[in-house]
């Protein structure tokens, strides 16, 4: 054989998304909002005007002019992304070496670990206790002691649902001589923000999407807000044109309409509200239904024994969620997919009592 694929990656496999058509997706904590008619025309009107034939700016410097105001952060210590995944794995790639621990916490966002691992970078993993809290003095200790380079985790936390008090990120940032990455990508349905704090310490990154309480998903568009010199690296790092005309287009249209992405981040509030007191009904209901946790996010996070069937049962009823272990993710819906996922639910329920 002339070629063989390296440790890191030969047993690596493609990610794959729930397949199929199905009539109400719940799975992928997408925004369940479109865009309104006069948005709709104003970033058709923004992805004609892109000049197609040339390379887009490398700087995606309007949109991310756009994204501070929005934002109230200085356009100095942002880079734009092809999703905030790309930061994401941009940052772990380069910011780390074979020898420079990274640490994230469990249960977390997977893609931490998977970038790590396919770019040799060793990680270790601090666990969450049994209510799935972060114990920041642990952390603290930890990170200390291992002499780690650096640690990421989202927050609010995607599985949990879960927030961190500002506070206490600010006291890890301050307590460790180590890298602190905070994912932010549903801060917009909390209020726990070190956003504003990273002008004021230089081992602080923080990542944004457009993706969640924007409604962007399709256009992959994400953020990272840093000191100047953090920045200035990961501007040095990225490839020249991450970020594409349409992408910089349409994220400009909609990140310069504040009054959009506040409604936006009203309406999902309002509807994983909803969503969290209906499953919490249930729960009082159902013994199948260990326990619903808090909810910081656009979605809601169930303790249930019996989450595969639960999960496959809704396929058949044309409903996704997310299924991981012993848990079931539920993203925000509107109005009506909201109903239809409870009243199936409720019905599985049932079934499983008689
Ligand atoms: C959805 C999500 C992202 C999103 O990333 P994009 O690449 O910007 O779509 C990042 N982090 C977490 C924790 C997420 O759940």
């Amino acid at each position: 054989m002339a070629y063989q694929l390296n440790d890191r990656i030969k047993n690596l496999t493609p990610y794959k998304p729930i397949e199929g058509d199905f009539k109400i997706r719940l799975d992928a904590n997408e925004s369940f909002l479109t865009l309104p008619e006069d948005l709709q025309t104003k970033v058709q009107n923004a992805v004609s005007a892109a000049k197609l034939n040339r390379y887009p700016d490398p700087y995606a410097t309007r949109v991310i002019k756009a994204f501070s105001e929005l934002y109230g952060v200085d356009k100095n210590m942002v880079t734009a992304g092809n999703g905030s995944d790309e930061l994401i794995q941009l940052i772990i790639g380069t910011f780390f070496d074979d020898k420079d621990e990274l640490v994230t916490l469990s249960d977390d966002f997977s893609m931490y670990r998977i970038y790590a691992e396919t770019y040799g970078v060793p990680v270790s993993v601090f666990p969450k206790n049994k209510n799935l809290e972060v114990n920041i003095d642990a952390l603290i200790d930890y990170i200390n002691k291992s002499g780690a380079k650096g640690v990421i985790f989202s927050n609010p936390c995607n599985p949990t649902s879960l927030v961190i008090d500002e506070r206490h990120i600010k006291r890890l940032v301050r307590s460790i001589n180590a890298l602190v990455i905070v994912d932010e990508a549903y801060m917009d349905f909390a209020d726990e923000p070190v956003l504003d704090n990273v002008k004021d310490y230089d081992n602080l990154i923080v990542l944004k999407t457009c993706s969640k309480a924007l409604g962007l998903a399709a256009i992959r568009l994400g953020f990272a807000v840093a000191s100047r010199q953090i920045t200035k690296a990961l501007r040095a790092v990225k490839s020249p044109y991450n970020v594409n005309a349409i992408t910089q287009a349409i994220g400009e249209a909609v990140l310069t309409d504040g009054e959009y992405c506040l409604d936006c981040i009203r309406k999902i509030i309002r509807s994983r509200d909803m969503l969290y007191n209906d499953i919490t009904k249930l729960y009082i209901k159902y013994d199948e239904i260990e326990k619903v946790y808090e909810t910081t996010t656009n979605f809601v996070f169930v303790k249930t024994p019996k989450a595969k069937y639960i999960f496959d049962e809704l396929l058949k009823r044309s409903i996704a969620v997310r299924y991981m272990g012993d848990y079931l993710r539920i993203s925000a819906g509107s109005k009506k997919e909201n109903a239809e996922f409870i009243e199936a639910f409720e019905d599985i329920l049932k079934g499983i009592e008689d």
